[in-house]
């Protein structure tokens, strides 16, 4: 039987925090996590409560923190526009002094740490598919600098730490993904599309709608940062997890109104600043290294997120901003 471990996920009750945390708890190892609920709620993480393995704790990552860990995923941080933008001074700290303080803690109890880095760090590229050798194309004063150049610092942080002070780190550059406990007010093409389908509302797309985005299914996903996690430990990333599967935002919103059968309509909204045009992931290092790749395709995983949200009563969650 594999050793049990101490694993500490921050950003731990977000989308994909609770569903690692849930994969980690199957295994049998002892699971912190911790969360300030900024995106979040305790909802997500209700069913996990009374497992005598699993520990919540509510705490600002960008204020230091102390935990005996053997493993750090570390998850949090704003994830959609809307929300990262919300306080841009905010996500920056959350960005910085978060690699900053799970990296003391690495270092410390030589802990092993993964950073959940973004396809954001690519900014609009020119380069498509986006490979993880692409130093990408942010623009660092625009209202996304807050979380692109947020998660480029960290991405710096962590090979500074793993060079100077040999911590064992692993960075995944994480491509638009999605699923059940999306946060249904997070703003993000997926979540809007489906809320705005089943409640009759206008399907609202930005700009042509021809700009293109790879959607990865939540299992998927986590499957990926757990094999990053238990992989070589020479093999450090970055590496790009995510579909390859390229769709434009208009074929995804049609896509949404044939799987729910709503009668909502198409309506056209300005583009925000810096869209980016186009991404796609490049997976081949994932492949070669980790033998991972996505199985869900976006049918099949739209159809069970969409089963989710029509299980869910939509007033118990608060939209967490003004911004979606
Ligand atoms: P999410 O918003 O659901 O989860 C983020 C979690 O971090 C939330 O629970 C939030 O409350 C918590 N958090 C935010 N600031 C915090 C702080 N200062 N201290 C403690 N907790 C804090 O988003 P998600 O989609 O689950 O994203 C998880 C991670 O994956 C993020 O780091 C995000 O940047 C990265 N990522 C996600 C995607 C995606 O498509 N889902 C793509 C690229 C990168
Ligand atoms: N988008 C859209 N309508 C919405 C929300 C988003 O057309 O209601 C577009 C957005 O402009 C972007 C794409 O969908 O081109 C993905 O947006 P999201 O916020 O999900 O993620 P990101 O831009 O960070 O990839």
């Amino acid at each position: 039987m594999a050793s049990i471990k101490r694993v500490l996920v921050t950003g731990g009750a977000g989308f994909l925090g609770s569903h690692l945390c849930e994969r980690l708890l199957d295994r049998g190892h002892d699971v912190i996590c911790l969360d300030n609920f900024f995106t979040s709620q305790k909802t997500n993480v209700a069913h996990l409560l009374d497992r005598p393995n699993f520990e919540l704790i509510r705490h600002d990552i960008t204020q230091p923190i102390w935990l005996e860990v053997d493993e750090i995923f570390n998850l949090a941080c704003p994830a959609s526009p809307g929300h990262y933008q919300y306080n841009p001074i905010k996500t920056t700290k959350t960005s910085v002094l978060g690699a900053m303080h799970v990296l003391g803690m690495a270092r410390r109890c030589k802990a092993k740490v993964l950073q959940a880095s973004t396809s954001e760090v690519y900014g609009d590229p020119e380069v498509h598919p986006q490979t993880e050798s692409y130093r990408g194309s942010v623009n660092p004063i625009g209202p996304r600098a807050c979380y692109d150049e947020g998660k480029r610092m960290a991405e710096t942080l962590f090979m500074d730490y793993h060079r100077m002070n040999r911590v064992n780190i692993r960075i995944v550059r994480i491509f638009n993904t999605y699923g059940e406990r999306m946060h249904p007010y997070d703003g993000r093409v997926v979540s809007n599309f489906i809320r705005q389908a089943l409640t009759g509302q206008d399907i609202t797309i930005f700009g042509e709608g021809e700009q293109t985005r790879s959607f990865c299914y939540r299992d998927d996903l986590v499957e990926g940062l757990l094999r990053m996690m238990d992989g070589p430990d020479d093999f450090v990333g970055p590496v790009n997890l995510g579909n390859p599967g390229e769709f434009t935002i208009r074929e995804l919103a049609n896509l949404v109104i044939e799987l729910t059968g709503t009668k909502s309509k198409l309506v056209q909204r300005p583009l925000p600043a810096d869209d980016p045009t186009r991404r796609r992931p490049d997976i081949a290092l994932a492949k070669q290294r980790l033998h991972w790749e996505p199985k869900v395709p976006l049918r099949e995983g739209l159809a069970r997120t969409i089963a989710w949200f029509r299980s869910i009563d939509l007033s118990d969650y608060r939209p967490p901003t003004a911004n979606y």
